[in-house]
């Protein structure tokens, strides 16, 4: 398991509960969509209704489930979480709407997930707060229209683009997450080292901040390794010093890179002098998977503008010779 995965880990479970902002105020960053939020649920409150539906899309560990139960938290509602690979057929969903209570938040993570009879039974659901439940099998079965509470879905996605149409239609409000910027990852370091009673200074929060690939969750899993390390070598207390060996024991570089990733640009500069190169053989050089070269590393690579994927196979960015204190060799010269 990769420290800068953005997605959760048993360890993150049991720890996230604890760190997660509790209301639109606490929640750092995002401003676009905190704004746009707080009008859709004020109104909502205003006119005594169930909030819209919401569409929440953005990479893994950016806050989406958060969002979730701040959205039920600020309408007094409560909150039913499940995904979209659970609800294999209609029927599981069926059975969850239907035991929804009025003003019901439910979670759906990974919406775009959904097997596509459940995906039709949603449309209904969503609209006119009514499913249709099929009961029998061929000729002989009926339709039994059931009414639902209204309620209102959250659903969320990595891209909005995954959904069909039809079914992103049906939201009355879509927020895009964005990566967060350094400073905003240090304001969240800042929160969860105070929920976690650890000393950390400016320096340290930032240090751990550039590290975490903007991602929240990413930021928060650092800064417990960071905090076992000063615990056994610095009495607790974080700073720039403590988060930089700390993060150094755990392979994580100044940029957010591991060992993956920087073997990976490693081979590309040094066996391939740049590229192109093709995947196949990259990931050959690197003794990984292409899966996982394509999938797990050249993601965040080519977001930090390290990599690009080309026609003629994959290239170095002249940031990624100086990231890895390298000098590209020079042009024309053979
Ligand atoms: P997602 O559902 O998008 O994968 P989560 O909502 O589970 O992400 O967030 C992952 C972790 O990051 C949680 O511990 C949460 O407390 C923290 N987190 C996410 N967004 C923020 C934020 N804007 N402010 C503070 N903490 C955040």
């Amino acid at each position: 398991d990769r420290l800068v995965d953005a997605g959760a880990d048993g360890e993150d479970t049991a720890v996230e509960a604890a760190l997660r902002p509790k209301d639109l105020h606490e929640f750092v960053g995002q401003e676009k969509v905190r704004e746009q939020l707080d009008l859709v649920l004020k109104a909502a409150r205003a006119r005594g209704a169930t909030a819209d539906h919401v569409l929440l899309s953005g990479a893994p560990g950016l806050g989406k489930t958060t969002l979730s139960m701040i959205i039920a938290a600020e309408m007094g509602a409560p909150i039913r979480i499940t995904s979209g690979p659970a609800i294999q057929h209609a029927g599981d969903l069926a059975a969850i709407l239907s035991s929804l209570q009025e003003g019901e938040v439910l979670f759906l993570d990974e919406i775009h997930r959904m097997s596509r009879p459940a995906e039709e039974m949603l449309y209904m659901a969503m609209e006119d707060f009514r499913v249709d439940v099929i009961v029998g099998k061929g000729p002989g079965a009926t339709a039994i229209p059931l009414e639902l509470p209204p309620f209102t879905l959250v659903g969320a996605t990595t891209r909005a683009g995954l959904l069909p149409p039809p079914l992103r239609d049906r939201f009355g409000f879509t927020g895009h997450m964005e990566f967060y910027a350094p400073t905003e990852l240090e304001r969240v370091i800042h929160r969860s080292a105070g929920l976690l009673d650890v000393a950390i200074d400016t320096a340290g929060a930032a240090e751990i901040a550039g590290r975490s690939r903007g991602t929240p969750r990413i930021a928060n899993r650092l800064l417990r390794r960071v905090r076992d390390y000063a615990q056994v070598k610095a009495e607790g207390r974080i700073d720039r010093d403590i988060a930089a060996a700390a993060l150094r024991v755990y392979e994580v570089d100044a940029r957010g890179l591991d060992r993956l990733d920087r073997a990976v640009l490693g081979a590309l500069l040094k066996l391939f002098g740049g590229g192109p190169v093709g995947l196949s053989t990259l990931a050959v050089a690197v003794g990984e998977e292409r899966e996982t070269v394509e999938e797990v590393a050249e993601p965040f690579l080519v977001r930090e503008g390290l990599l690009a994927r080309t026609p003629r196979g994959r290239v170095a960015t002249p940031a990624a010779w100086a990231h890895l204190g390298l000098v590209p060799p020079q042009q024309g010269a053979k």
